[in-house]
Parts: C-alpha cells; sequence; structure tokens
C-alpha cells in the first residue's frame, strides 16, 4: 500500500520496450525503489504528480490522465470496484489544498518509448541547463512566485514534451464560417434537437435506413454510437455515411477505447473527406462492459481530453500528432460528452472546463431526469465562464418500461432517477401504461429544459424506440426549428 495514492492495490510497473544503459537502468531502479512505496508509481515515464496532488494516476484502469470519466463517484471506480475512482481522490485533494487550477492543464498521452524509464534523468538535465545556483537562490527566496516558477520550468519539460505543449487556456476555433449545419443552427441560437440512433448489430441496414428517413425532419443531426457498451455493431463512420446519402447529417461519435493515436486521426480524416463535419469525442465504456472474452482494461491510449487536443489541434494548426504540418486539414465541428451528475458537480464543472479548454464547442449531456437539480451543474458550469463558448444539449431519454428505468439507475454510470420517476414508471408499469408515462415525463423535462439559461437544445436518446421521436419534438414543439431543407 503505498503512502500518498489512497486506496491502492499493487499493479506492476511498465518495464521498458528496449534495453537501456546501463545507468539510466539504475535510476529507474531507484526512481521505483522510492516512488512505489510513496505513489505507487508504475513508471510511466511522463511523471504528473506534481498536478495531480501527489496521487498517481495510472492508477485509474482506464488509464485517464486527465480526469475522472462520466462513471465517477465517490465511492468507487466502475470499472472496478474493490477501488476508488483514483481521479475522484484526485480532485478531491486537490480542491482541499486549493491546486484545482493545476487540474486544467491538458496532460500528454503516455510516450511509450518512454514507459518503465525513469522521468528523473529528465528533471535532472532540466535543473543543470537552469543551475543548480540559480535555482538554490529562487528556492531559498521565499517568494512563492519565484519558487513555484523555478519548480515550474523544471518539472514542465518533463510532462509537456515538444510534441504537446498542453496547456490551461482556452483556444478559440480559427475559423468563423460554421462548418456544419448543427453548428449553424446553434451559432443562429436556435433551440436544437440532436437524436441518438443505434448502428445495426449485421450488415443488414434496413432498419438503419428506416430510422434515419424517420428521423432526418426530425433533429439537426444524427448520432451514431460507437459501440456502445465495448459491443461490436456497424461503425459510426459508416452508419455517418448511410446517413449523409440519406441527406441526413451526422454526428459521428469516436470512442477512445477503440483508437489508438494514430487510428483516431486516420479515421477522422477519412470520415472527413467523406463529409462527416461533427464529431463527438468520447473515452467510452470500458472493456469491462463488453460480454467478453474481454480486451485489455487497463489502458486506453488517448482519452476523450486528449482527443480533443488532437483534433482541434489538426484542424486549427494544421499539425498532426507527431507535429508535421498537414496540408489541407479536415474541418469539423467538435464535441464532447457532459455528465451533470457523476460523482460531484464542482469536480464535473471543472472536467468540462477542460474540455472546452481542449477543443470542445458542444456539449451533449448524459441522460437528465431532474431538471431542477441540473441548475446546480449549470451554476457550477457558469463560475468557470466557459457558458459562452459551449453549446450544451441536454440528454433526454423516453423511459419505456420500470424495468428500464431501473437499469437506468442502477447500472449505467453517471445517470440518477430520482425517486419521484421511478414511483411513476412504477405506477404506470402496473396498468400497462409505461410507455406513454415515459413519453409524458421526456416532455416534461423538455418543458423545463428549454427555458434554462445556457441550455442550447436536446439530445433525444431513444435506445431502440426511435418511433417515440417525432412525437415528442412535435408535442415540444421543436419540429419548425429541425426542419432542414434537405
Ligand atoms: S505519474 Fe507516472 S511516473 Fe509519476 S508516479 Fe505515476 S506512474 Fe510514476
Amino acid at each position: 500500500m503505498s503512502v500518498f495514492t489512497p486506496g491502492r492495490r499493487y499493479q506492476p510497473p511498465f518495464m521498458p520496450f528496449k534495453r537501456q544503459p546501463f545507468k539510466k537502468r539504475l535510476l529507474a531502479k531507484i526512481e521505483l525503489a522510492v516512488k512505489g512505496p510513496l505513489f505507487g508509481c508504475r513508471m510511466c515515464g511522463n511523471c504528473l504528480l506534481a498536478e495531480t496532488a501527489l496521487i498517481c494516476p495510472m492508477e485509474c484502469p482506464k488509464g485517464l490522465r486527465n480526469g475522472p470519466c462520466g462513471g465517477s463517484t465517490p465511492e468507487k471506480c466502475y470499472v472496478d470496484e474493490s477501488r476508488p475512482c483514483i481521479w475522484y481522490k484526485i480532485y478531491e485533494r486537490s480542491f482541499q489544498l486549493g491546486r484545482e487550477a493545476l487540474l486544467l492543464e491538458v496532460l500528454p498521452p503516455m510516450d511509450w518509448e518512454k514507459a518503465g524509464n525513469d522521468s528523473w534523468g529528465g528533471i535532472i538535465d532540466n535543473a543543470k541547463q537552469i543551475g543548480v545556483r540559480t535555482i538554490i537562490s529562487r528556492l531559498a527566496s521565499g517568494k512563492p512566485d519565484s519558487i513555484s516558477s523555478t519548480m515550474d520550468s523544471i518539472l514542465r519539460p518533463v510532462r509537456q514534451p515538444e510534441w504537446w505543449q498542453g496547456d490551461s487556456e482556452y483556444h478559440a476555433p480559427k475559423y468563423t464560417e460554421p462548418v456544419s449545419e448543427l453548428e449553424k443552427r446553434l451559432k443562429a441560437g436556435e433551440f436544437v434537437v440532436t437524436a441518438e440512433i443505434s448502428p445495426p448489430l449485421s450488415v443488414n441496414t434496413d432498419k438503419l435506413h428506416k430510422n434515419i428517413n424517420l428521423l432526418k425532419n426530425y433533429a439537426t443531426a444524427l448520432n451514431f454510437t460507437d459501440n456502445a457498451s465495448a459491443v461490436p455493431r456497424m461503425s459510426s463512420v459508416a452508419c455517418s455515411k448511410i446517413a449523409i446519402d440519406l441527406g441526413a447529417e451526422p454526428v459521428m461519435q469516436i470512442s477512445a477505447r477503440e483508437k489508438t493515436r494514430v487510428g483516431l486521426q486516420s479515421d477522422v480524416i477519412g470520415a472527413s473527406a467523406l463529409g462527416v463535419r461533427n464529431f463527438l469525442c468520447l473515452t467510452g465504456d470500458s472493456m469491462m462492459m463488453s460480454p467478453g472474452p474481454k480486451g485489455r482494461m487497463d489502458v486506453v491510449d488517448i482519452d476523450s481530453i486528449q482527443m480533443l487536443w488532437i483534433l482541434r489541434r489538426l484542424r486549427d494548426e494544421a499539425k498532426y500528432l507527431d507535429g508535421r504540418e498537414i496540408k489541407n486539414p479536415p474541418q469539423y465541428f467538435l464535441g464532447a460528452a457532459a455528465t451533470p451528475f457523476a460523482s460531484n458537480m464542482k469536480f464535473q464543472a471543472l472536467r468540462e472546463q477542460k474540455k472546452v479548454n481542449a477543443g470542445a464547442q458542444f456539449f451533449q449531456t448524459n441522460v437528465v431526469f431532474d431538471a431542477d437539480d441540473l441548475d446546480n451543474w449549470l451554476n457550477e458550469i457558469a463560475k468557470r465562464e466557459i457558458l459562452d463558448k459551449v453549446y450544451i444539449l441536454i440528454g433526454i431519454s423516453p423511459i419505456r418500461s420500470f424495468k428500464m428505468a431501473k437499469y437506468m439507475r442502477d447500472k449505467i454510470p453517471g445517470i440518477f432517477v430520482p425517486d419521484v420517476v421511478m414511483k411513476r414508471m412504477e405506477i404506470a408499469d402496473q396498468k400497462g401504461n409505461a410507455e406513454e408515462e415515459g413519453i409524458q415525463i421526456a416532455l416534461e423535462l423538455i418543458e423545463k429544459i428549454k427555458t434554462k439559461q445556457g441550455v442550447n437544445g436536446v439530445h433525444i436518446m431513444a435506445v431502440g424506440w426511435e418511433e417515440a421521436v417525432p412525437r415528442i419534438v412535435e408535442e415540444a414543439s421543436l419540429q419548425n426549428h429541425q426542419a432542414i431543407m434537405r
């Protein structure tokens, strides 16, 4: 058990890919001998401890290096219930110590060439460059600014390599004309509807065609999920192309779970060439949720915040992750998920700010059932001064049965279903009226959400009940806004 990283159980350190010279091997052994017992160090080679309140983030089974996922809870990690959510602990300690601003810095994915090697060698080299005497005199000055800037100049190059250059700042998109219908309508101040369609489980596209044709006049854009719950389905890029061919505008969802850094850039360039203009960047459900046999559950090459950072720079700075220039960079509108009811709203708001800084231009939230409590999340977002930098679409899901309500409450991380909704669904279910009640609950929610400042639309996730969407849009009087001259 390590001293500073709470609740950690032993996980082996990474091994270097190549045999290293004796001096490096010796330094790595000393570093592990010190940082192993203290922090549960796994020797990732890009140490982030200075930013994460001295809790090693490599405990996270999703490998997240930029904050908690949408399933984070104060009690436990949803992927492995035997350990705490380490990111919840990092946020908790950072807020207690007043160091939460450090959590905004967008941190890079692991450099696997460095995994298993020391971080100390880089720190020593940086210290030598500044000069030991200079460092000692600045530290001895007792001036907090001087001390923190000295420490930063020693540690920053280790955690922020040249190819990444992450920071804590907001980077406005470097284009002015909207690149998609969705962006155009949001910019115009319309209350927008998007709707989710589950891709087919086989090559048969009859139902997909039917759903796209059914929904395209009721939603400005249609989301296609990317192997939700780690269950393979038709790819979101294929569904997006089919939607374009049928005259609908897609939002192509991309889960980091399945992507390497190379695959992500390649897929987005390819999808852009096919006409996709909206991307939703997600970390994705853990492989733990898959029916099995399970793939690697402890390694995610990139997380959703890193995806946003990579894709924003690809578009706005015309740079691949490795720094090469891209001629004719792709143009797109970048989105991310937001989870108002996961863990602590203050923590979530900080994470949403980090996503906006990294490149998120719109949020589609997880399913919301409590419109009143949503205000608390919106207030936290407002305090972070990002309401004018991101469009927010609130997730709505019409519930079909009491069983579905229970499943959502108990099994889906980040969703809160209030008792009053559970009771209504239970009674309606007993009367054989559950579907009607589910639609009424959705309509009541939309009615309340429409009036909220900072909300720009709704994202309807009907989960296989796409036929319900036209009725909801019509009865909520939202249709006129969505009809597009297709
Ligand atoms: S962030 Fe990396 S180097 Fe630092 S303690 Fe954790 S595993 Fe070790």
